[in-house]
């Protein structure tokens, strides 16, 4: 993704490229500069817990948020808060969490499907739960082996429901 550097009532910002559009004075940064500050900055900041810090200046949010609607930013503090949590709580006590929000879709589930009780809002929730450990599954363990894991099992899948036709 490429950015802009931007200065925004004197605040210098970095901003999404695709969300924005060009204004004199940015300065642009292709995504090969870009992939190699964020490679920079992931090493120098992010392990030594100091992104939380980087992201707690409200007024700097705000005008990135202001200037743009870029998805990335939510992912980014998300990550935060899940490093914060392993940190806090332990990688197994996490996973205990998955452990007991995977029960309660299960539970969900049952009492729409064989209940038929209408619990749609509720599975959702579940399901939203669930999700939010999974990603803090993905900091805990490799992300990519997950990643290569779903891919293999959706080929499966594909490979399945193609014999069924
Ligand atoms: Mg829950």
């Amino acid at each position: 993704m490429a950015i802009r550097i931007r200065v925004i009532n004197g605040r210098t910002v970095a901003l999404c490229a695709n969300k924005t559009k060009e204004m004199p004075g940015d300065l642009y940064l292709d995504d090969n500069v870009h992939h190699a500050l964020s490679t920079k900055f992931g090493l120098d900041w992010v392990w030594e817990g100091l992104l939380e810090k980087s992201l707690a200046d409200p007024e700097l949010k705000a005008i990135i948020l202001e200037s743009e609607t870029d998805p990335c930013i939510v992912k980014i503090n998300d990550e935060v808060i899940h490093r914060k949590a392993i940190k806090h709580f332990g990688k197994n006590t996490q996973m205990g969490v998955l452990q007991e929000e995977c029960a309660e879709l299960i539970q969900a589930i049952s009492k729409h499907v064989n209940r038929k009780i209408d619990n749609v809002e509720n599975i959702m929730e579940e399901i939203a739960h669930v999700d939010m450990l999974l990603d803090t599954m993905k900091l805990i363990f490799d992300k990519n082996k997950i990643e290569a894991y779903k891919r293999e099992a959706i080929e499966r899948f594909k490979s399945f429901l193609e014999s069924l036709e």
